[in-house]
């Protein structure tokens, strides 16, 4: 599994027994990251039995040059180590599919053209992850077969009225403007975890998810399928994030963009980049700084207390879309360690039922389990969440379709 973004190559070698059993069943044989792309860039590396990774630093330009440094290390150390191991097929995740995929696809070269021509969409995203295919396909050539898994994809069920922006509809469909979603990975995760930790056919689940990291958003999920999600066109609508603004009065964009004397664009990168956790605070966008610096620091403590309101607004909504919830999901490196974001969102809930428990929630810390009182209406869970375990089986289940 190759996941490439802008500065980093994350990567992991999975053996999958596809769709066909429990997601714990499914073991990490390495991961790593070439992080940092660059003159020095640091290389990570673990196997699945060792819990300190190795590193070191070295040069890796771009993503041809660190996806050659992970196939080489990849392939020295099955090579060399007890649990050697073939790869089978390389699954790389792509951030947008748009319309043109609405489940994962073989990659060949016409696929590989319609995600290139999907770079104008997802200008953040997409390119990045070309590249990684670009050179994992000159490396590894025609004997591997790729498979490309796309975040979007997961919410090709949400209903026109969900989906839609309320703009001219000659301006939506000239330029193919709608609410794609975002973190479809991350949503089916806890979709099929939370199917096999409460024993629920996949089709008969009702839930809401919140998958709170850097990125964040939140995922009404009903009959199994998302009926809505919190990031739209670009994964820069709905929560508050790390450096992300989520939701606001569109109007603000011209109005910056007139009294800071720049243009729409640059508005849009301080959107993405210098707003959200970090912007509020003006201290980080790291939420466990944040959480430590509350007692001293009221932009700190504001900046918690509106990325929870936000959430907490999101999950009304969607507790309202989905109609019979039978659980929230929080996921990501905020909602599986933040129990005092956990609580702020889910406070004073219990007329519709949630109710935490709170010495689970609080010693529930990168861990998985329920944190909902027993017996409430609504269940809440924290998911640790594994979008690499998608990606690997969706790309399992793709070959074994082909090859059938
Ligand atoms: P990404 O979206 O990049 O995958 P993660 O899911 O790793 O990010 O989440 C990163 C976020 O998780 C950061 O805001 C970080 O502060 C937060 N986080 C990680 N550990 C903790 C913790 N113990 N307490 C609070 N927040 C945490």
């Amino acid at each position: 599994m190759l996941n490439c973004g802008s500065s980093s190559v994350k990567f992991q070698l999975i053996e999958t027994a596809g769709d066909a059993g429990p997601t714990d069943r499914d073991r990490k044989l390495l991961t790593g990251i070439v992080d940092r792309l660059g003159d020095h860039a640091v290389f990570r590396l673990k196997s699945g039995n060792k819990t300190a990774p190795a590193e070191e630093t070295l040069a890796a330009p771009d993503h041809d040059a660190a996806v050659r440094l992970i196939i080489e290390r990849v392939s020295l150390t099955a090579a060399g180590g007890a649990k050697a191991r073939a790869v089978d097929a390389v699954g790389h995740r792509v951030v947008h599919g748009a319309d043109l995929f609405t489940s994962a696809a073989v990659i060949d070269d016409d696929v590989l053209g319609q995600i290139e021509s999907l770079n104008e969409l997802a200008p953040l995203h997409n390119p990045a992850c070309v590249s990684g295919i670009h050179a994992a396909r000159k490396i590894l050539g025609a004997s591997v077969p790729m498979a490309a898994v796309f975040d979007t994809a997961f919410h090709h069920t949400m209903p026109q009225t969900a989906a839609t922006y309320a703009i001219p509809d000659e301006l939506s469909k000239k330029h193919g403007i709608r609410r794609y979603g975002f973190h479809g990975l991350a949503h089916r995760y806890s979709l099929l975890r939370y199917g096999e930790l409460s024993g629920t056919p996949e089709r008969q689940i009702n839930i809401v998810t919140l998958h709170l990291g850097n990125g964040c958003s939140a995922c009404a999920i009903r009959a199994g399928e998302s009926v809505d999600t919190s990031m739209g066109f670009t994964p820069l609508e709905g929560l508050v994030m790390g450096t992300r603004s989520g939701d606001l009065d569109p109007a603000l964009v011209s109005f910056l963009a007139r009294k800071e004397n720049v243009d729409a664009a640059e508005v849009e990168r301080w959107l993405n980049e210098r707003s959200g956790l970090r912007g509020l605070s003006g201290l980080s966008n790291d939420m466990r700084e944040l959480i430590a610096a509350s007692d001293g620091d009221p932009r700190a403590r504001l900046a918690v207390e509106v990325f929870c309101y936000r959430a907490r607004k999101y999950l009304g909504a969607y507790l309202a879309v989905v109609g019979n919830a039978a659980a929230v999901i929080f996921s990501g490196g905020i909602g599986e360690n933040a129990p005092a974001v956990r609580q702020k969102i889910c406070a004073g809930m219990e007329w519709c039922g949630l109710i935490l428990d709170e010495v689970k929630n609080s010693s529930t810390i990168g861990a998985e389990g329920s944190i909902s009182q027993s017996g409430a209406r609504i269940q809440v869970y924290v998911i640790s969440s594994d979008e690499e375990a998608i990606i690997a089986r969706e790309t399992a289940r793709l070959f074994r379709r082909d090859a059938s």
